[in-house]
């Protein structure tokens, strides 16, 4: 979050990086950190694929090419301005991104991988062969730009990179508070809660690649203008792992792990040519590393056990060093290790693990929560009563999974606003009813009609936006937001702003939020999680995460709502609230499907049960004549009644 204090530590170290130039006129030093400021726009956008929508990239560094080509070729071929370069490399490099993942995002993992590596690697041939645009392996030489009939030299353009440096400072967070941001965190978080919230996870992916792609090319054009010659073998394989490996470092989902991150991959290896500050580098290195062991052993965060290893590594290394007469023919090797040391050993990156060093609690003020109100009036869907009286009509629903039929030639009617249990034997088939009506399992045969409507061949996205929203039996949260946060997915639907209103932070924009802040507070307030507003998902006890996942579902504002065993591992007051919840739900006009092995649930909250047996339908009725049937009691009741 980008709270008060932080704000105020970025206006300072902003300033202070105003001042460089002033203090030294060493061109040298300048570049240096101009090209730390440079690599970290671009790790703002790498972050938001990598940290926060959990994909790997090894594409950066073509798209990162592209960027820095589209300035080369443009200067070269038209003498364009730099107010027409800039926003046009953006605006380029996000198009090849979008070239890139619209096929690239389809797989995931290893291939992922792969088909962005392949991605970078073509760029690079390309570059190179298109000699008639690009010069080919001869390079193109790119002067320093003018604005205003102005020309920059090397201090002035120095000043436009910090510029642009804070900008996509305030854009990236901008658009990473929004729901777009939330869109992307949630779908690393779960991908089948983001789905089922109306979030494509597709659609998303693709949405934080071309984002991320627009940042690195207004990074490579920046660089182009700053090395003031560019040519393709800059963009290689090494690069971009660099590059994954500064993400990676300097933590993720943070600006300042990408600012450390893109200073460590700038200055480590040139703090390695040099044998003297090699020696003081890995004798910091060795001493940071033992007082971190040594607070974290104080504080019972780590044990002598875990820290002993990388404590002595970077004693032997410091001392090896000393040890050594000439660094040249083991700078690399030296690289490789301190990287490896730290992906392995800090694996939330070096800001995440100063921040958990020293871990503030975060508990927000309670008059925040009292200013919201119960904004459930939005759910009230009772008008609809007149329309047909089946919300949901499935036919003769069959479900294979290789040779077994998990539901076999199963209908089920579900009345609009009533509440309609599902009950059966563990293994029955009722889960999986669920996945079929929310587009998870397309059934192999039968029909779904929801509304009018059929159901099959459609994506659990678009099911969830017409008006289905569910609970999963083995609760799908996500798990780093927090519970406001997990309702706000749910409410994704309701926005209309863009991305430019995001980075504006237009009327709109901000209207939307607030609006969208005020209704998850009171869909929070309906189930009784008002207090735990403020708390990641993944702290909540087991009963509090269910109840927030209902009340997620209902941002949705569903006409039906699915609830997945909703009482199980809930304490006996607890399945009392909820089941007061669940009849206020139906009170506002939704109608529920109620998955729940809790009896005293269903005898008292249901109009109509189903019961399912080894996928098939063995009884429907009122609760009373399905809990007397001799079927029902011999294949579940006799047994299982808890
Ligand atoms: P429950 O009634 O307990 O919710 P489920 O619907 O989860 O039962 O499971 C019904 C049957 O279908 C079980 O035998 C289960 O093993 C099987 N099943 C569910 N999902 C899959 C799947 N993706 N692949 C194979 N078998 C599955
Ligand atoms: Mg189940």
């Amino acid at each position: 979050m980008f709270n008060k204090n932080n704000t105020f530590l970025a206006a300072v170290g902003f300033f202070a990086l105003l001042l460089v130039p002033l203090i030294t006129s060493n061109p040298y030093y300048i570049h240096l950190i101009e090209t730390i400021m440079i690599y970290s726009i671009l790790l703002f956008g790498l972050d938001i694929v990598v940290g926060y929508t959990g994909q790997v990239s090894l594409g950066h560094s073509g798209l990162f090419g592209i960027g820095a080509y589209t300035v080369g070729v443009l200067f070269l071929k038209f003498h364009a301005p730099l107010w027409l370069i800039l926003p046009l490399s953006i605006v380029v490099t996000a198009f090849f991104g979008a070239v890139l993942a619209l096929p690239a995002l389809r797989v995931t993992g290893p291939y992922l991988a792969m088909v962005t590596l392949a991605f970078g690697t073509i760029i690079q041939i390309l570059i190179n062969e298109m000699t008639f645009m690009t010069e080919g392996p001869m390079g193109i030489k790119v002067s320093k730009p003018m604005i205003a009939g102005f020309k920059l030299d090397v201090q002035t353009y120095y000043w436009l990179v910090c510029a642009l440096l804070a900008l996509s400072m305030v854009v990236v967070n901008r658009i990473l508070k929004s729901q777009l941001g939330r869109a992307f965190e949630a779908l690393r978080g779960s991908p089948i809660a983001s789905d089922c919230m109306g979030v494509s996870v597709y659609k998303y992916k693709v949405f934080a690649f071309v984002i991320s792609a627009g940042f690195a090319g207004l990074a490579g054009s920046l660089y182009a203008y700053s090395e003031q010659y560019i040519s393709p073998n800059t963009y290689n394989f090494e690069l971009t792992v660099l590059f994954l490996l500064a993400t990676i470092m300097g933590g993720r989902k943070t600006r300042s792990g990408a600012l450390l991150g893109a200073a460590i991959i700038v200055l480590l290896p040139k703090l390695l040519d040099d044998l003297e500050t090699f020696r003081i580098v890995s004798s910091c290195f060795a001493g940071l590393i033992l007082i971190g062991a040594l607070i974290g052993i104080q504080r019972k965060m780590t044990t002598i056990k875990s820290t002993i290893v990388p404590v002595l590594g970077t004693i032997s290394l410091a001392a090896f060093s000393f040890w050594l007469t000439n660094i040249t023919d083991w700078r690399l090797s030296i690289f490789g290790l301190m990287i490896l040391f730290v992906v392995y050993y800090l694996q939330d990156g070096i800001i995440g693990f100063l921040r958990s060093l020293f871990k503030q609690s975060t508990q927000v003020h309670a008059q925040e929560l009292s200013s919201s109100i119960v904004a459930m009036s939005s759910l009230d869907h009772s008008s609809l009563s007149a329309q047909s009286k089946d919300i949901l009509v499935a036919k003769e629903i069959l479900m294979q999974f290789g040779g077994l039929k998990a539901i076999n030639q199963v209908s089920l009617s579900v009345e609009r606003g009533s509440i309609h249990g599902l009950i059966g034997p563990n293994g029955s088939g009722k889960s999986t009813m669920m996945n079929v009506l929310t587009g998870i399992y397309r059934p192999t045969a039968g029909f779904i009609d929801f509304l009018g409507q059929t159901v099959i061949g459609r994506t659990s996205s678009e099911i969830a936006l017409s008006g289905i929203a569910r609970t999963f039996q083995n609760v799908q949260l996500f798990g780093e937001m927090t519970a406001l946060q997990n309702v706000m997915v749910g409410l994704h639907h309701t926005y209309k702003s863009n991305l430019l209103d995001i980075a504006l932070n237009t009327k709109r924009a901000q209207n939307e939020e607030s609006i969208a802040t005020q209704k998850a507070f009171g869909l929070l307030q309906f189930v009784g999680l008002g207090e735990n507003a403020y708390e990641e998902a993944r702290n909540l006890p087991y009963g509090r995460q269910r109840l927030l996942e209902i009340a997620r579902a209902l941002a949705l504002d569903p006409q039906l709502l699915l609830l997945d065993e909703p009482a199980a591992g809930l304490t006996a007051p607890d399945i009392k609230e909820l089941m007061a919840i669940i009849r206020k739900i139906k009170d506002h006009g939704i109608t529920v499907i109620l998955i729940e092995h809790h009896m005293e649930v269903v005898m008292s909250v249901c109009d109509t049960v189903s019961v399912l047996d080894f996928g098939q339908k063995i009884a429907e009725g009122k609760p009373l004549e399905v809990q007397a049937n001799a079927e029902v009691i011999k294949a579940y009741l006799g047994g299982a009644v808890t």
